[in-house]
Parts: structure tokens; C-alpha cells; sequence
């Protein structure tokens, strides 16, 4: 048996830390631990400067997904809450360009990040896009989810001031889980419990009491959203 010295063409990079993988022996990098596959050029690299190359592409990967998930988060938690949507969408629109780059980084093959890493890194980007933008059938999908969950409490809360004099409901508050009701008022006999805002105008819940269909379901709005089941989600200006 003869065995042959490695050549350059055999010299392959750690894409972790760099190291010069001498042989094609082993499946991991003995100065980092890093696995790879001999067989598998897309595991190492074949110069030290692909290998930059490549691990820039996985800390833009691993930052990006931390800092753009982490925004979407935060709006997905703000709206739960009943958070002003228009906060969340102001916060995360500058931050769409970027989701949508770090989908492209995600979905580059020789980017040397795991299918679990690139996933994570799509659905941040999904995330942070789908509570930034007015999509339709999407639009205020957090606020949406935290109504429909928090329904049975807000019929509670809705019964019990049905018939409060309107001098009476000044300054109530109420709250059901994590949804607050920061303010209840009565327009045109429907009950608007408050959401955000202040005095001025905010994001109303209203429930449609006994409005005909004739009659405006608030006052000043700039949207509606029929929720279907005698509910609307209104902008008071
Ligand atoms: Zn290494």
C-alpha cells in the first residue's frame, strides 16, 4: 500500500474557526469541534477567504434572526396586550427590508448554518413582516388573536356595563387576562371598551348593542373591523 501526501486541492478550511483541515481523515475539526463531512464540499471550505466569507454569512444569520425575532416578538406580546398596533407597525416597518434580507441569507446554499437555523431565521422574518405591514385578513393579527381569546371575558365585561347610565361609566377601567380596558364609553347606544389611547381617540371594541344598521357604530373612525359576531374593532380620530 502506498499512501499519497494531501495536496493542495485536498486542503479544505474549518468554516467555524478556520483551521487548516490537513487530511480528509475525521468528521470534526480538531481545533473547534466543528462536524464535517469529508465528501461533502459544503461542509468546508476551500480557501480562507470563502471561509470568511461563510462565516459572515452565519453571524449575519444568527444576529439578524436574534434582533429581528425579537422585534416581531415584541409586537406579537404588544398586541396580546391591546398595544396600540400603529407603535408596533411604526417600530417594525424600517425593519421589513432587513427580514426580507435575512430570508435571502436564509436561503443561501452555501450559507453553512443548519435547516433548524435557517427555518428559525424565515419565521423571525415572517413574524416581524406580518405585525409591520396591513396585510389583508392579517392585518392586527395579535390584537385579533387576543380579542378571540379573551372573548368570553369581554361578553362578561360587556353585559355587566349594558345598562350603566352613561355619567356612571366615566373612569371605569376594566380587565380580562392580559387584555386591559383602559377607558368605557356609549355612542349611539353601543358600548366602546378602550383599548389604547387617551381621551382624544384610540382603539375602540365596540359592541354593537342597539345600533340599526343606519346609525354610525362610533364616532370619528378612521377604520372599522367587523369581528362578526357583534364586535368591531374601530379607530376613533
Ligand atoms: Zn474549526
Amino acid at each position: 500500500m502506498t499512501s499519497t501526501a494531501p495536496t493542495s486541492a485536498d486542503l479544505r478550511f474549518c468554516i467555524g474557526c478556520g483551521y487548516a483541515l490537513a487530511s480528509s481523515r475525521g468528521s470534526s475539526c480538531p481545533e473547534c469541534g466543528r462536524a464535517y463531512d469529508p465528501a461533502d464540499p459544503r461542509t468546508t471550505a476551500a480557501t480562507s477567504r470563502e471561509r470568511r466569507f461563510r462565516e459572515g454569512l452565519r453571524r449575519a444569520t444568527a444576529t439578524l434572526t436574534w434582533g429581528i425575532g425579537g422585534v416581531g416578538c415584541g409586537a406579537v406580546l404588544w398586541g396580546l396586550t391591546g398595544g396600540d398596533s400603529m407603535f408596533a407597525m411604526l417600530a417594525g416597518l424600517p425593519l421589513v427590508p432587513v427580514a426580507v434580507i435575512l430570508i435571502a441569507i436564509a436561503a443561501m446554499p452555501w450559507n453553512p448554518v443548519s435547516m433548524h437555523r435557517r427555518l428559525t431565521a424565515v419565521a423571525a422574518s415572517v413574524l416581524l413582516i406580518s405585525t409591520s405591514l396591513p396585510l389583508w385578513r392579517l392585518d392586527l393579527w395579535p390584537l385579533r388573536l387576543s380579542i378571540a381569546l379573551h372573548h368570553a371575558g369581554l361578553e362578561r365585561i360587556a353585559a355587566e356595563y349594558a345598562t350603566t347610565e352613561d355619567e356612571l361609566l366615566k373612569d371605569r377601567t376594566a380587565r380580562t387576562g392580559i387584555l386591559g380596558i383602559t377607558g368605557i364609553r356609549r355612542f349611539n347606544g353601543n358600548l366602546g371598551l378602550q383599548l389604547s389611547g387617551d381621551r382624544g381617540g384610540g382603539v375602540f371594541l365596540v359592541k354593537a348593542m342597539s345600533s340599526p344598521a343606519s346609525r354610525a357604530i362610533w364616532m370619528n373612525t378612521n377604520w372599522e373591523i367587523d369581528l362578526d359576531d357583534g364586535w368591531w374593532l374601530v379607530y376613533q380620530d
